[in-house]
This record gives C-alpha cells, sequence and structure tokens, in this order.
C-alpha cells in the first residue's frame, strides 16, 4: 500500500470530527484507558489490528498475548515501520510511547517484560485500535 509512507495530518477539529471521546482522548491527547475495560483486551479472534485514527495496519492477532495487564498485549508490530517509539518521561517514569506511524496518534507503551522470542510488551490502548476478523 503506497499511502503507508505517507503522513497523516489534520486539524483537532477534524480529528474531533471523525473520532469518538474516548478515541480522541487516547490518540490525540495521549490519554490512558483504564485497564481491564478495553473492548479488545480479551479478544482472542483471528485477524487485524488497525489505527483507529487512520486505518494503518498495526498488529496481528498472531502476535497477541494475554499479558494479564489489563490492556491488549502483542510482542510485536506488524510491520517495524508501522509504529514509532519515543522516549517518554511523564508522570515520573521513563517509559517509550508507540506512537502510529501514520498518523502520529498516541497507541500507548512498550516494555521489556514480554514473552520470547521478543521480550517485548506492546501494551495498546483498545481505544486506539479497530479491529478486523480474518474472513475464511
Ligand atoms: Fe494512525
Amino acid at each position: 500500500m503506497s499511502s503507508k509512507a505517507e503522513k497523516i495530518v489534520r486539524s483537532d477539529a477534524e480529528w474531533r470530527a471523525a473520532l469518538s471521546p474516548e478515541q480522541h482522548r487516547v490518540l490525540r491527547e495521549k490519554g490512558t484507558e483504564r485497564p481491564f475495560t478495553g473492548a479488545l483486551t480479551e479478544n482472542h479472534e483471528t485477524g487485524n489490528y488497525h489505527c483507529a485514527g487512520c486505518g494503518a495496519l498495526l498488529f496481528l492477532s498472531g502476535a497477541k498475548f494475554d499479558s494479564g495487564c489489563g490492556w491488549p498485549s502483542f510482542m510485536l508490530p506488524a510491520e517495524s515501520e508501522a509504529v514509532e517509539e519515543h522516549e517518554d518521561r511523564s508522570f515520573g517514569m521513563r517509559r517509550i510511547e508507540v506512537t502510529c506511524a501514520r498518523c502520529g496518534g498516541h497507541l500507548g507503551h512498550v516494555f521489556p517484560d514480554g514473552p520470547p522470542p521478543t521480550g517485548l510488551r506492546y501494551c495498546i490502548n483498545s481505544a486506539a485500535l479497530t479491529f478486523t476478523r480474518q474472513k475464511a
């Protein structure tokens, strides 16, 4: 898909019109949904997880695992170029923020406590994702 490399830039008014209040709070204001409240945390279906802001493919169900942390957790992104990682020193912590490479939307954080083989846990807000079930 050639549009993968193209950045999507919208005004805040455009984002507010396109997103639900919760999606906007997470994606555009770096909010975090309360643990165990997201619609996709316990989703075990086979399919693809896309950015709720721009539709970019971000994660595959094969990389999802039950971390017990209360948010959808993945061992790796669908493609390394799909997400960007940034140091985040907010709230007195040093964390690595994960954003959508295409639209810049805040997705969550990545932690070094995931299972093999990557050892990573991409801890992602359900509100930042839409799920598309794989067609049989
Ligand atoms: Fe996006």
